[in-house]
């Protein structure tokens, strides 16, 4: 038997198990397309199994196989045609592609398996944002939580010699990503967080006990608890009614004012529950507006425990250059409409991968101090 040079082999090793790394990466990404498709929706990630989502047909094993199965199909369901969404096949291939170059990067270390689960997490809630406009939890609190443990476990991803410098700097980390993301959101909320929305038909808005439900005739009806849509003292819902009830009363002129708390018309207050029925139509309502979600302060407390506060300055500025770009192209290309929500999720996890790559090699040289 020849030997190989001793080069040729470790090289030939290395380049072995780049490839396994790229394939469990695909592998865990195709499990990642679903409980991105099922964590917003309350269904089980593990039951059943995976089925075409148009015709229900449960996928043979060869159907499920990461990237090459969506393109021997070119994107279509084996059994019905229907199209399946290219979002399986980009997950599949980022997950993979960001495993493999953290592989190249940290080697076999705790790096690699700390940042591996931190990228697969934050790419679920990268896609469910951009569908849904919310962060599940399973995501950002599960990543706070997650963070901490690494850095308790091996205080070296905080760049410290112990186990408890490691937690203290981690829970330093996630104070300032939640607190500074707090009051980002609390300045925002104050002076973008009321929006009045035109209605040329009229919108008919619907108060019963603390449910509320506005129809604007276009779209599918929304309902919701009060709660839900007013989430903090200063929110607000106000209109002058065109016509309608509240109780026995007519409310053509009045004007409505609805808290978290209390149902205000003209002069009358009823605490919110309490209050009778209301049925309203008006063409001009004023409605309260989420500059930016919990979620993302939930997410940026994820990124502070896994790297430390430097870390949340650099995704905090990072992010919002992405997002105004993006935004600012978004609207330019008109694929997308002024006052529609656009979410941050996806440019604070952008920014955080720039951040795990090149963030403390690019902080350090920006400012010429060692930031860890
Ligand atoms: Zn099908």
């Amino acid at each position: 038997m020849v030997e190989l040079p001793a080069a040729t082999a470790s090289e030939s090793a290395f380049v072995f198990w780049s490839a396994v790394v790229f394939v469990l990466g695909a592998v865990v990404g195709s499990f990642l397309n679903v409980c991105i498709h099922r964590m917003p929706r309350d269904l089980s990630i593990v039951r059943p199994g995976s089925h075409c989502t148009q015709c229900g047909k449960p996928l043979r094993w060869y159907h499920n196989i990461p990237l090459l199965s969506w393109l021997a199909l070119r994107g279509r369901c084996a059994f019905c045609g229907a199209a399946i969404s290219p979002v399986y096949f980009i997950v599949e291939l980022l997950n993979a592609g960001l495993w493999l170059a953290l592989w190249l990067k940290f080697g076999l270390s705790p790096e690699l398996a700390a940042y591996c689960l931190l990228v697969s997490l934050f790419l679920v809630g990268m896609f469910v944002d951009l569908e849904h406009y919310i962060l599940p939890d399973e995501v950002t609190i599960g990543g706070t939580v997650a963070g901490v443990i690494f850095c308790t476990v091996f205080p070296q991803l905080q760049a410290m010699p112990n186990w408890m410098d490691g937690l203290f700097q981690s829970v330093v980390g996630l104070a300032a990503g939640g607190g500074l993301l707090y009051i980002v959101r609390w300045f925002g909320n104050l002076m973008f967080g009321r929006k009045v929305h035109s209605f040329e038909k009229g919108v008919s808005l619907v108060l019963d006990k603390t449910r509320l439900r506005l129809d604007d005739g276009e779209e599918k009806p929304e309902e919701e608890a009060v709660k839900d849509v007013l989430t903090s003292k200063r929110d607000r819902i106000q209109f002058q009614a065109t016509s309608g009830r509240v109780g026995e009363q007519n409310l053509a002129g009045l004007t409505v004012r609805i808290s978290s708390t209390k149902l205000t018309v003209g002069g009358q207050s009823w605490p919110v529950g309490d209050a009778p029925r209301l049925e309203a139509v008006a063409h001009e309502i004023e409605l309260p507006r989420d500059a930016m979600g919990l979620g993302d302060v939930k997410l940026m407390m994820a990124i502070g425990a896994f790297f430390g506060w430097a870390s949340v300055l650099f995704t905090l500025v990072l992010s919002s250059v992405l997002g105004s770009v993006v935004g600012v192209l978004l609207i330019a290309l008109r694929a997308h409409q002024w006052g529609r929500p656009i979410p941050y999720g996806p440019y604070i996890v952008a920014a955080s991968f720039v951040w795990i790559f090149f963030g403390p090699d690019l902080t350090q040289w920006g400012l010429n101090v060692p930031l860890r």
